[in-house]
């Protein structure tokens, strides 16, 4: 099953991408982390996305097809994909769906979470890193046993640069601006699902297996 998920930064749709991809046994392609990623290893690409990143501005779209392009044709999606941060933009929608169609695929369904933005900024607000395995954790709804310390492998703890309250605020705008026209264009192909994803993680997921069943 090929699977977008939508929804502003802080709606979950991370968390519900991995519990998706393991329930589903197709590999959780989240470009954010592709980006964060190329940040590290402080390449040419890792430097030419970096000042986008951190100022909550979108990564221009020539560059994110060409990521994606190879990603999805990697022999582990052949079974499938959820992608979480992809498309954002139309012109990466549109893309995307070339791009698929090349290969005889295509999107089966866009899932749209749905959350209050006091609730989003409230997610992102609290949520810390490891700065070792990159395991996630908030400070309202899954603290660490010890603090600023990760329970797997014992790394620090650390804030993304991008989940600070300034850089939140813009990210919440880009998405409105930019990506809810995305969820007209799934909606007018008879493919969006629209899933309220304030309840806890579990529960969300449950009822998103549920939709997809029938
Ligand atoms: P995320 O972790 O999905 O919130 O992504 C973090 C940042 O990476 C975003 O604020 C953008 O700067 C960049 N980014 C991730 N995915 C895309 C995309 N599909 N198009 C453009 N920029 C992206």
């Amino acid at each position: 099953m090929n699977l977008v998920l939508l929804g502003a930064p802080g709606s979950g749709k991370g968390t519900l991408a991995k519990l998706l991809s393991s329930e589903l046994g197709v590999p959780h392609i989240s470009t954010g982390d592709i980006l964060r990623e190329k940040v590290h290893q402080a390449g040419l690409l890792g430097k030419i996305v970096k000042p986008f990143m951190e100022t909550g501005k979108l990564v221009p779209d020539e560059v994110m097809l060409n990521i994606i392009e190879k990603r999805i044709n990697q022999p582990d999606c052949k079974k499938g994909f959820i992608l979480d941060g992809f498309p954002r933009t139309l012109v990466q929608a549109e893309k995307l769906d070339q791009l698929l169609s090349d290969s005889n695929r295509s999107i089966d369904f866009a899932l749209e979470f749905e959350v209050s933005g006091q609730c989003a900024l409230k997610r992102l607000g609290g949520r810390r890193i490891c700065s070792m395995c990159g395991a996630d954790y908030n400070l309202y709804s899954k603290l660490p046993q010890k603090e600023g310390v990760c329970d797997i492998c014992g790394g620090k703890l650390f804030q993304r640069e991008d989940d600070k309250e300034d850089v939140v605020l813009n990210r919440l705008k880009v998405y409105r601006e930019e990506t809810l026209p995305i969820e007209e264009y799934y909606n007018h192909q008879g493919k969006l699902i629209r899933i309220n994803s304030e309840p806890n993680p579990d529960m969300v997921l449950k009822e998103i297996l549920k939709v997809l069943e029938t």
